[in-house]
């Protein structure tokens, strides 16, 4: 028995910790809700000190289900990424909220670096764009504005992490370390550099001497103070959300894609040790750094993907639960020519255009709620389309999709995916892929698995398969519908 998993699965609304066996079967798990702190609008924080006592509590839990740390082998954990928390290397204790991912505030900063001229070198180096999304804009931030963390630049004993970073450096009672597929979403690491880069540091003003080593996903990162769960537990795997989605859900050559359908979508294709290179304002990031040496990523997210169906329920009442669309797309032929541009909160990839708006298309008297449901689901299948558009002109073209998240359990739309995208989608029976690739790390780490392949093979479960059954033409008109519609969003 000593060969169960402890994973932390550190969410942006929750926190859980999960109990797997080596072959990859969940035994048991707890969760409890992360506060969310709206202290202005676009603002969003987080307290650490509730990160970590909740996470805690769900990891003693399990250990308690495990019959004790000594029955754990390892500990993985997998995180919300981009959010920054700040905190002292002295005491411990974390000196502000943390900013979340969500958080705009520094929208104004982004955009004077952009006017001057630095996202192209920033792209260059980074993979990414110059958004607040991501974390250095927001380390700026607390260091300018909250006291207790620029004092603590000042006496140098401040330590700015992502969640990972914060929760290690707790377990271990001191261990300071950002793992490089968290690492690579800061704004401040380049895709083929070994650590934090101090020109990036300066252009963002952000202390270097505050970030962490940056270090594998597998491995040993140290471990749990023997007081936390009686024994101590090694730390051997870490990873950002949707890396550890894509490890869990086996993409590990190049071209394997993945689709996490959430509240919206994020998708990513394993690019292999080549830096990724976009001419489509798509990402390139870190998927795994195993021995030193990084299998990259090419990332594309569309901002709305369940929140619809959300929308379409609690704002218009049209439903009574998100799987009522599947009833109602199957009890018609088509959408009766209605066209659903879910931009409700403006485009992402690959057409960033944040001003765009919502369109409904195509209405008529005979349309109703079946046809509204039909054509929500529909979306998505064209949104990943536009991507996979976008993914091929970089040189990512995709052979499968394999889709997970809560949306991905509706088999309508698994299959319009597989009609529109033209393609086999894959979905496995147990869909939660971003803990199992947190667990395929830390056995990794562990030893338990030579190679991420080997762990792969071992604890993956079953797949469901849909395979494209659509014409030719069906697929053209619906596309010709879909790009109509997306020139009046
Ligand atoms: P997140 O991790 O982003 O919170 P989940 O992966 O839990 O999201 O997915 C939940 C989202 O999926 C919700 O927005 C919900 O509306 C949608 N959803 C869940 N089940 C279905 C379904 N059967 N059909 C359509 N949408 C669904």
């Amino acid at each position: 028995m000593t060969q169960q998993i402890l994973v932390l699965d550190e969410g942006t609304t929750s926190t859980r910790a999960m109990l797997f066996a080596a072959d990859g079967a969940l035994i048991d798990s707890a969760q409890q809700e992360l506060t969310q702190i709206y202290p202005a609008p676009g603002r969003v924080e987080h307290d650490p000190r509730e990160i970590w006592h909740r996470t805690l509590a769900c990891a003693r839990e399990m250990v308690e289900k495990a019959g004790g740390a000594r029955n754990i082998a390892a500990i993985g954990i997998t995180n919300q990424r981009e959010t920054v928390v700040a905190w002292d290397k002295s005491t411990g204790e974390p000196l502000a909220n943390a900013l979340v991912w969500q958080d705009r505030r520094t929208a104004d900063f982004c955009k004077r670096l952009r006017e001057a001229g630095h996202e192209a070198e920033v792209q260059r180096a980074t993979g990414l764009l110059l958004d607040p999304y991501f974390s250095a804009t927001k380390m700026r931030w607390m260091v300018e504005n909250e006291p207790a963390v620029a004092a603590a630049a000042k006496a140098g004993t401040l330590a700015l992490g992502t969640v990972e970073s914060w929760l290690v450096f707790k377990l271990t009672g001191g261990e300071f370390i950002s793992d490089a597929s968290n690492a690579s979403r800061t704004l401040l690491l380049p895709l083929d550099a070994a650590g934090f880069d101090p020109g990036l540091c300066d252009l963002f003003g952000v202390p270097r001497q505050a970030l962490a080593e940056v270090s594998d996903n597998a491995g040993n990162f140290g471990t749990s103070l023997p007081e936390l769960f009686g024994a101590p537990i090694a730390i051997t795997g870490l990873a950002g959300d949707q890396q550890s989605a894509t490890i869990g859900q086996g993409c590990l050559s190049p071209g394997e894609t993945k689709a996490t359908y959430g509240t919206g979508a994020f998708i990513l294709a394993n690019k292999g040790q080549g830096i990724p290179v976009s001419a489509n304002r798509l990402l390139g990031t870190v998927l795994y750094q195993i021995d030193g040496r990084r299998t990259f990523a090419l990332e594309g997210s569309v901002f709305v993907a369940g929140s619809l169906v959300q929308w379409l329920r609690d704002s218009l009442g049209l439903l009574g639960t998100a799987s009522e669309t599947e009833t109602l797309a199957r009890s018609i032929p088509d959408s009766g020519g209605v066209v659903i541009v879910p931009a409700l909160s403006g485009l992402g990839a690959p057409h960033w255009r944040p001003e765009a708006r919502g369109v409904i298309a195509g209405l008529s008297f005979s349309t109703g709620r079946a046809q509204i449901a039909r054509a929500a689901l529909e979306a998505m299948a064209h949104q990943t389309d536009d991507l996979a558009r976008a993914f091929a002109a970089d040189g990512a073209k995709w052979t499968s999709l394999k889709i997970d998240g809560g949306m991905s359990a509706n088999d309508w739309m698994a299959q319009d995916i597989a009609n529109i995208l033209d393609l086999p989608v894959e979905r496995p029976e147990f869909v939660e892929s971003t803990a199992l690739g947190a667990a395929m790390l830390a056995g990794v780490g562990a030893g338990l698995y030579p190679s991420l392949e080997d762990a792969s093979a071992a604890m993956r479960g079953g797949l469901d398969h849909f395979m494209p059954d659509m014409s030719a033409a069906e697929r053209e008109l619906r596309s010709a519908q879909w790009q109509k519609a997306l020139s009046a969003a």
